[in-house]
């Protein structure tokens, strides 16, 4: 793996409609190899790279946004409210370390309750100010942040990180072109979208420029292999690629479903089967464009999902990228 380029879009600024640094960094390591690269009206970075005329137009996505916060407030004591911005869990905000686009960074404080969950309108943020002017100085109404990068390396084969959710992904497809043979039959346009976080909304335009033949998301996906999982998936990580079956976003088209399997077994990439009964990714938009798209997603097996402490194994990230060049050249 390419440890440097994964660290440098893990690492890149980028809430939901702020993803403009992210698509600088992939576009930088896509330069010179692919045929076209332009960003479309919402942000998405739109990779192509045409086949022979034989073959069939593949849409591939994997978003470039990373939930985050947004000030809608300042105190008198100079601490920042915030809504947020995609599906934060404000629990797993507390204590944490936050960095906004200009740089300012703020720690996560919390109203002390007695009872009923956190709400992210529980949440407080500290930048360092003394006074809501010293704040408002700092940072206006409307600015977001994020949580901070850092890249951890546990044992072997795992990394952690937050935005694992999806940089991970845009690193497999880049990674894929990257290694595409020079003649290939299919027209490939890898679409790093904008916004997904909020409800796919930039692969629902991209989708529609492109009008693809078929479509395949590439996303982290929850797994079951931790300890007492509220809600039981089968996923588990370093088992390989996971192929969907279905989220709450889409019903993966059969037919994409099988073709992913038989080349995983063809290639002998290992592959698991996802079947999430929550969330949503890219191939549900991508589906429903149009008059409907065939649609399929890969899964990178991913635990603690909107958190600092994203995890993914390593050897399930290359089956991934392996089984997207395998889809892509099919
Ligand atoms: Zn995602």
């Amino acid at each position: 793996m390419n440890m440097q380029l994964l660290e440098n879009i893990l690492t890149a600024y980028g809430p939901s409609g702020h993803e403009g640094r992210v698509a600088d960094t992939i576009r930088e390591a896509l330069k010179g190899h692919v045929d076209e690269m332009y960003t479309d009206v919402m942000g998405s970075l739109i990779a192509v790279k045409k086949g022979d005329g034989t073959g069939r137009r593949i849409m591939t996505s994997a978003h470039m946004d990373h939930i985050g916060l947004a000030v809608v407030d300042a105190d008198k004591h100079g601490f920042l409210r915030v809504c947020n911005v995609g599906g934060i869990r404000a629990a797993k905000m507390v204590s944490g370390h936050v960095v906004f686009e200009n740089g300012v960074h703020g720690v996560v404080g919390a109203d002390e309750k007695v009872k009923g969950d956190l709400q992210v309108s529980d949440l407080y943020i500290d930048i360092g100010a003394e006074t809501k002017e010293e704040a408002l100085s700092m940072v206006s109404l409307g600015d977001m942040c994020v949580m901070a990068p850092r890249m951890t390396k546990l044992g072997e084969n795992r990394i952690a990180s937050p935005a694992m959710d999806d940089r991970i992904a845009c690193y497999v497809q880049v990674q894929a072109v990257l290694e595409l043979p020079e003649n290939i039959k299919n027209d490939v346009y890898a679409v790093f979208s904008v916004q997904e976080e909020v409800g796919l909304r930039g692969a629902m335009t991209a989708a529609y420029h492109v009008n693809p033949d078929m479509g395949i998301a590439v996303d982290v996906t929850g797994v079951g292999d931790v300890p007492k999982v509220a809600t039981k998936v089968p996923v588990a990580l370093g088992r390989g690629a996971a192929i969907k079956i279905m989220d709450r976003s889409l019903l993966c088209t059969p037919g994409v479903v099988a073709m992913m399997e038989t080349l995983a077994e063809e290639n002998g990439i290992a592959y698991q089967r996802e079947v999430l009964p929550y969330g949503g990714t890219d191939a549900g938009a991508i589906q429903k464009t149009r008059t409907g798209v065939a649609a399929g997603a890969i899964s990178i097996p991913c635990r603690f999902i909107h958190s600092e402490a994203e995890t993914v194994d390593k050897r399930d990230v290359q089956a991934c990228i392996d089984l997207l060049k395998a889809c892509l050249t099919a």
